[in-house]
């Protein structure tokens, strides 16, 4: 039996039964996570004392026959911009670097009560902005497929931990495809849920009216589970949802013939890769032939999702980073006077996209400019959300391809802006729509995997993960695993 095989309700399982203990599965993956760290840069910090001490505890309760929480001694990832308390959590930003916060996050502090161990922090682009983790403050993350590449971001480190075997599990956070194209470069499975499905307090405010934290796994039962784990309203977060967290491990149960799965023409136009096009279009034949209805639809204010994402996010970027001055959080930078202090502080502290976003925001946010540039994306919001709610009374979950390329060469976008933002034009309307999507490996492009995007209604998560449970169960593709060069 090989550990680093089992699904997370077998870990636990296997430690309840004593056929190995939470210690020897943590040490298995902390093993392996010090192996591909030279080659894969996933981990800003790696926890691997505290992560010992808290196998050891479960250890401890198995032997006294004490009962133990869902996830007892399963090792995940942790997103450097969740708080973790007591252990430095950067946003994988410099002006970070040195921050330990006080206390830690919803999410964090729900998988821990089930005894999960928290194996490291993973990189990602400095508070979320960027979509290949080249943005981080400290170092880019590698793709396992291929170390030349990226591994997509921002939540870059934890889609290369998974799928590199560093941890047997990771959280991200998705404010524009964060987790489901990172999740499509590294060949993982990536959840985004709902907006409000998933508490956002403790998780370092990016754009908050579009923040969701979610899972990366290797297969779609892991990732149900743990949502199952970390979702439901939260008395810290007003935009979390009251609404009852199903069971949906028993959804997957469910029959998805019948099913009505959209298909919108404009994922499928200019700038798709055409071997991307190729392997998406065969996953929804292969769903089609799994019994699910397939129906051509059209969500014609897409071409405006960019645009307004790219309004909206720098404005709530700007107001959010407001907070990094120097004086409540992170590096202070010397001055002769309280200008000076925050001048450098965030001049020193920020990097390039950061500040580039600040500006951005401040602008559309001003007074002359806001009717023209923020009031318009409002505007395209409420069109967008519109468009998906009507496509939504025609069919139960759309297919899409979840990034237009595969993962690209480190370095080639990194000094384009708008290359880098025109990779997320999949992914972000359904931020905007506030919709929960899923991606899952559906195939390999030259040796780089392909992820297929599956979006749902409204809390419609028990939908696209039955369905991407059943595409998994007849394909091959969740068990391929990397070789990693560079070892
Ligand atoms: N690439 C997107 C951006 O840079 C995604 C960010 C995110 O989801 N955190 O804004």
């Amino acid at each position: 039996m090989d550990i680093g095989e089992l699904s997370l309700r077998a870990l636990r399982q296997g430690v309840v039964a004593k056929k190995f203990s939470a210690t020897e599965v943590v040490r298995y993956y902390i093993s392996n996570l010090k192996k591909n760290e030279s080659s894969i840069h996933a981990f800003i910090t790696a926890t691997e004392e505290g992560a010992l001490v808290q196998a050891r505890a479960v250890d401890d309760k198995v032997a006294s026959g004490e009962p133990v929480g869902e996830l007892a001694g399963v090792p995940l990832g942790i997103k450097d911009i969740i708080n973790t308390k007591g252990v430095l959590s950067t946003g994988g930003s410099k002006i970070l670097r040195n921050y330990i916060p006080p206390y830690r996050a919803t999410v964090v502090e729900r998988l821990l009560n089930q005894d999960a161990v928290v194996v490291g922090k993973n990189n990602c682009d400095e508070f979320a902005m960027g979509g290949s983790t080249e943005n981080s403050g400290f170092f880019p993350t590698s793709n396992p497929w291929d170390v030349t590449k990226v591994p997509g971001g921002s939540s870059g480190g934890s889609a290369a931990a998974v799928a590199a075997g560093s941890c047997a599990a990771a959280l991200g956070t998705d404010t524009g495809g964060s987790i489901r194209q990172p999740a499509s470069f590294c060949g993982v499975v990536g959840l985004k849920p709902t907006y409000g499905r998933v508490s956002r307090y403790g998780l370092m405010a990016m754009a908050s009216s579009l923040d969701q934290a979610g899972p990366f796994a290797r297969t779609v039962e892991d990732a149900a589970y743990l949502l199952q784990l970390m979702a439901g309203w939260d008395k810290h977060d007003a935009t979390s949802r009251a609404e009852p967290v199903p069971d949906y491990l028993t959804e997957f149960k469910k029959p998805i013939k019948g099913l009505r799965l959209g298909v919108p023409q404009e994922f499928f136009g200019e700038g798709l890769a055409p071997e991307v096009k190729q392997i998406v279009e065969a996953a929804i034949i292969k769903l089609e032939s799994l019994g699910v209805k397939v129906v051509p639809v059209s969500l014609p204010t897409m071409p405006y999702a960019l645009a307004a994402y790219y309004v909206i996010t720098p404005a709530e970027v700007s107001a959010n980073l407001a907070r990094y001055d120097g004086m409540r959080f992170g590096v202070r930078q010397p001055g002769q006077n309280l200008y000076e202090v925050y001048t450098k502080s965030r001049g020193q502290g920020f990097g390039a996209e950061v500040k580039r976003r600040i500006m951005l925001g401040t602008y559309v946010l001003s007074a002359g400019y806001y009717d023209a540039y923020y009031r318009q994306a409002l505007r395209a919001r409420a069109a967008i959300k519109a468009d998906f709610a009507r496509v939504f009374e025609q069919v139960d979950v759309l297919a899409t391809p979840t990034a237009p390329t595969t993962a690209f060469e480190l370095g080639s976008k990194a000094n384009d802006p708008l290359a880098m933002y025109m990779q997320d034009i999949y992914v972000v309307p359904v931020n905007i729509a506030g919709l929960p999507a899923v991606s899952i490996p559906c195939g390999f492009s030259q040796g780089l995997p392909v992820g297929l995007q599956l979006i749902g209604r409204t809390l419609g998560e028990g939908d696209i993960l039955r369905l991407a449970q059943v595409y998994e169960q007849a394909t091959e593709w969740h068990t391929m695993r990397p070789g990693i060069s560079g070892q």
